[in-house]
């Protein structure tokens, strides 16, 4: 390169850049970063953020580049970010699998209510009454009664199965309506109910079950013009004479059948 002073040439400007050295950067670039001088050699087509040469305001003819390449480019990636992409992915990994136990919670709980509901009216079926009373804590009584709705045969001949739907759903309601909180009521059957109780009084289990048969009747119009009436059997135990479901849903259902070949509109104790 000439260098002048004015219009004089004071001698010829000769560098010998070892740019190999100085160009080195120890591997932490992907591609290759080069010089070239553009008044002889062009530069390669993956050139990228080129930058022409200067030496204090003396311009000369090289451009610096950087070589890109994109299998280098994503190698790198993945050599110098594998602790981040391993942090990545395990925190993927693991919210996945957290994700799928919550999921699989959920679902397990949601399957097991339906399967323990009756749907039409969301009280308790018999699967649902069978798992509570093996669980719960019995007060001193325990009283099981069977419900039946009084000729629902005709209800559902003159009305519709519709109307006998409503009927049904109206005796849930109003059971739902009269027990407590730790009473318990299923739908076993078309028309059939059962109602758990109890607490440290006979006779007042008796009068909590009279109560739920005279709400029904009482409000039966409110389903079906002339409205209904319902009989029930119902078995009172002490907790240690309790033997479990079927034993007291068979005392309960022959103490029902009393009701209906007596009369119909009562419950028997
Ligand atoms: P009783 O007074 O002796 O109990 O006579 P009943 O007519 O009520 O008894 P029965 O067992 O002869 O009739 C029950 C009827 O209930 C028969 C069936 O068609 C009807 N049924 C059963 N399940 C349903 C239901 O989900 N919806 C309706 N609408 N009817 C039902
Ligand atoms: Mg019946
Ligand atoms: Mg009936």
């Amino acid at each position: 390169m000439p260098v002048y002073e004015g219009e004089v040439l004071q001698g010829m400007l000769s560098l010998d850049i070892s740019y190999d050295e100085l160009l080195n950067t120890h591997g932490k670039l992907a591609g290759e970063l080069g010089i070239v001088d553009t008044s002889h050699l062009s530069l390669p087509d993956n050139a990228m953020r080129q930058l022409d040469l200067e030496l204090e305001g003396v311009k000369g003819s090289h451009t610096l580049f950087y070589q890109f390449d994109l299998a280098k480019e994503t190698r790198n990636f993945f050599i110098f970010e594998r602790y981040s992409l391993a942090v990545v992915i395990f925190i993927y990994v693991f919210s996945v699998i957290v994700l799928f136990f919550i999921n699989t919670r959920v679902e397990h709980d949601y399957f097991k209510e339906l399967a323990a509901k009756d749907p039409m009216t969301g009280l308790l079926n018999r699967r649902g009454l069978k798992a509570f009373l093996k669980t719960v804590q019995h007060n001193d009584y325990v009283a099981l009664a069977v419900f039946d709705i009084d000729n629902f045969k005709a209800i559902n001949d003159n009305y519709g199965h519709d109307v006998g739907d409503v009927v049904i759903s109206h005796v849930a309601d109003q059971i739902t309506i009269n027990i407590r909180h730790s009473d318990v009521a299923a739908r076993i059957g078309g028309e059939e109910f059962v109602i758990y109780m109890s607490g440290n009084d006979k006779a007042l289990l008796q009068k909590g079950m009279s109560r739920v048969q005279q709400a029904i009747v009482a409000t039966s119009a409110d389903a079906v013009e002339n409205g209904f009436t319902i009989s029930g059997g119902v078995e009172i135990v002490t907790k240690s004479e309790e033997r479990g479901f079927d034993t007291l849903f068979k005392a309960a259902d022959e103490k029902l059948y009393q009701a209906k070949t007596t009369g119909k509109d009562k419950l028997v104790f």
